[in-house]
């Protein structure tokens, strides 16, 4: 039978803790008697520096609780590293990972769906929200935004999913050879193939503490999402260019004709617009290309992503 890892990054989580490991412990615990994952499958919680009491409980409930393990990172890493850690530690003996957000939004009932997926053969199976009315109007239509972008620039992700999702050994294997330090998750597995699925649930309001994604992180993401896969931005600055070299093309003429028709020449507005415009244009494009060499810089570094402090673990029969 498979071992299954559930796999829950933690960052300030201290308040759900004792609420996620119940429930978690519950789900594990049908899936067994089910028989549908091994014995010895167990939670990984990762704790990415939390600063606040996270860690101690997680050793506690470690203590007492046979299916918890834990993994402390040695500092704040961000959501998309925290993943990472632990799904390359959950990987080394693990045959089917879970990921799940410590605050239980995402139903864990369809864990069992996800599961079936993947005894039917597939590699990936996607948490996929129904819809987003529990979302403020702000989050939802930034978000939804968001994925349009994301698709005109020629991005594929899978719409309305955050990261819960099933991953088989091989899957996460495969995504260990994603070394990029400009992470993000959602845009990397769809590029490793094997077979996929979706399962479909409501997404449930947060039961305690409170979003570690403040806005910024958000911008943060989404802008990651766009750079780190694709060039278009880049493609549109050529476009824009050609288009401005055609407009002033034609504005050459248009001076050229009124000069030869002997009309005064102002040329004051005129000059001014295209300072003001060109200047704004060129700082722009700067801008953006500038992103992507910063990129390139960061890539080029090869900085290790996360360095884990300690691990611990159970020796489950
Ligand atoms: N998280 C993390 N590191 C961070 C921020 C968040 O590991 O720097 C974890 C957090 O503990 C939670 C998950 O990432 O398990 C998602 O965060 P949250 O629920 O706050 O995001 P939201 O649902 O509001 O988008
Ligand atoms: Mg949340």
């Amino acid at each position: 039978m498979d071992r299954l890892a559930i796999v829950v990054p933690c960052y300030n989580e201290e308040e759900m803790l004792p609420i996620t490991t119940k429930e978690l412990t519950g789900v594990l615990d049908d899936l067994i008697r089910k028989e549908k994952i091994a014995p010895n499958s167990y939670i990984l919680y990762v704790d990415d520096g939390s600063k606040d009491a996270t860690w101690e409980l997680i050793e506690k409930i470690h203590k007492e609780n046979k299916k918890v393990f834990g993994l402390k990172l040695a500092g704040n890493v961000g959501h998309q590293f925290a993943l990472t850690a632990g799904m390359m530690q959950a990987k080394e003996d693990a045959d089917i990972l879970i990921s799940i957000d410590a605050d239980l939004q995402d139903d864990t009932l369809v864990m069992e769906d996800m599961i079936d997926k993947y005894h039917e053969g597939n590699d990936i199976v996607y948490g996929v929200r129904n819809d987003r009315k529990k979302d403020s109007f702000f989050k939802r239509t930034t978000a939804q935004m968001f994925y349009k972008i994301l698709a005109a620039m020629g991005v594929k992700t899978v719409y309305n999913h955050a990261d819960y999702r099933l991953m088989s050994k091989r899957a996460v294997e495969h995504f260990a050879n994603y070394e990029e330090v400009n992470l993000y998750l959602r845009g990397i597995m769809p590029l490793i193939g094997y077979k996929t699925e979706s399962v479909y649930y409501e997404r449930k309001e947060r039961i305690a503490g409170e979003s570690k994604y403040p806005f910024s992180k958000m911008i943060a993401l989404a802008w990651n999402g766009i750079t780190s896969f694709s060039v278009k931005p880049i493609n549109f600055i050529a476009v824009l260019g050609g288009i401005i070299i055609f407009l002033s093309v034609l504005a050459a003429i248009y001076a050229f004709v009124s000069y030869c028709n002997g009309t005064v020449v102002a040329g004051w507005t005129s000059l001014i617009l295209s300072i003001w415009m060109l200047g704004g244009l060129q700082l722009f494009a700067i801008g953006v290309i500038g992103q992507y060499i910063g990129k390139i810089y960061m890539e080029v570094k090869h900085r290790p992503r996360y360095n884990v402090e300690t691990y611990l673990t159970h020796d489950l029969k």
